[in-house]
């Protein structure tokens, strides 16, 4: 194994001197943002922050710059076993001064690099970069993530713990993966994995092809810098967003409950990727819309333990998750209709960025 401290890039390693001709020639500078979640039996519980450091330091060799260790406090990490969890504001705290920090001591790039996709985790690191950018008008803040680079590639960019993931991890730390803990079987589900069993779909190759598309994405983007351009960390959110979640949600017809005057019904995600929803803009029952007060949401499955989540309170740093074959259910205490055959129809707010629908009949 090739010691760390060879990598002339690594923060932690470099003396003073090396730290000062850094900021004169290339005032780069890389935190790598990650987590320990679990991400099924045959990954190690540092994917996220592993998949990020690696991408800091292999785009460090092509800019130059330095790369600090990597930041393993997130927010929205999957209630699973061994995963630590911390609040948005904690993230907040810790980053923030951190990033005031890296300005003043001279540098004019500063890219936060997350290997977690959770979109309240990025929110809130997006609004501490812009924040940065306000405050240090000749600084460049960007936050990105490895699946918004790869927006605009072929073939499979985002999952959880599956190809994706998986592939990432037999490129860089190759030992660490142990495919024979997943199932012979590739229709088999795991418990954290959220697409096709990786057995049969996770490569070296595709590992390296999506890291050398991330690093060359990520290089140009911190070059144009140099040309006068400025960081936008909501551009390739946007372009991820419609990538991935686009699609409408089904109505699942026979799923309509009432009671005590209240109507509840589920709603199906059959699409490939997980949805992130920031707010319900309206619903509408026979035509009529249906005042949201008092509505919420739940999510049954195993590992998401949502349960009765107010409409009202949701939003790009509360949104809720519905991921690939999930239901969730939808309770409306004002729906005020009675039982029989009725037209439903809504529209959802998914990241803060991109409006989608659901329509259909439902029997209640
Ligand atoms: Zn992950």
């Amino acid at each position: 194994m090739a010691d760390p401290s060879l990598d002339p890039t690594a923060y932690e390693f470099v003396r003073p001197a090396r730290m000062r001709q850094v900021l004169e020639e290339t005032p780069i500078v890389f935190l790598p943002v990650g987590c320990v979640e679990y991400h099924g039996p045959h990954l190690p519980l540092g994917v996220d922050m592993l998949t990020a450091d690696n991408l800091c330091h292999r785009t460090a060799a092509v800019t130059g710059g330095v790369v600090l260790p990597p930041l393993w406090l997130a927010s929205g990490v999957l209630p699973l076993p061994h995963g630590i969890v911390v609040d948005v504001t904690v993230l907040r705290s810790v980053v923030r001064p951190v990033l005031r920090q890296l300005a003043e001591g001279g540098f004019k790039a500063i890219v936060v690099f997350s290997g977690h996709g959770a979109l309240d985790h990025l929110h809130v690191l997006r609004e501490e970069t812009d924040r940065l950018m306000d405050e240090f008008p000749d600084v460049n803040a960007l936050t990105t993530v490895w699946n918004e680079l790869n927006a605009g590639m072929e073939g499979d960019i985002h999952d959880h713990g599956a190809k994706v993931e998986t592939s990432y991890l037999m490129e860089f730390h190759p030992h660490t993966v142990d495919l024979t803990t997943l199932e012979d079987d590739p229709e088999a589900e795991h418990v954290g994995v959220y697409a096709a069993n990786p057995r049969f779909t996770a490569s070296r190759e595709w590992g390296e092809i999506m890291s050398e598309h991330a690093v060359g994405r990520l290089a140009r983007i911190i070059e144009g810098f140099s040309d006068g351009e400025r960081a936008d960390s909501w551009v390739m959110l946007r372009q991820l967003v419609e990538r991935l979640q686009a699609g409408d949600l089904e109505i699942v017809e026979d799923s309509g409950r009432i009671r005590d005057g209240s109507v509840s019904f589920e709603l199906y995600n059959p699409h490939p990727q997980s949805k992130y929803i920031t707010a319900v803009s309206w619903l509408a029952v026979d035509g009529h819309q249906v005042d949201l007060s008092g509505a919420t949401l739940a999510n049954p499955s195993v590992g998401e333990g949502h349960t009765d989540v107010p409409v009202e309170r949701l939003g790009p740093l509360t949104g809720f998750y519905i991921r690939r074959d999930q239901r969730m259910v939808i309770t409306l205490p004002q729906a005020r209709i009675g039982s029989g055959d009725h037209e439903v129809e809504a529209r959802f707010v998914l990241a803060d960025v991109l409006e989608i629908g659901a329509q259909g009949s439902l029997r209640a």
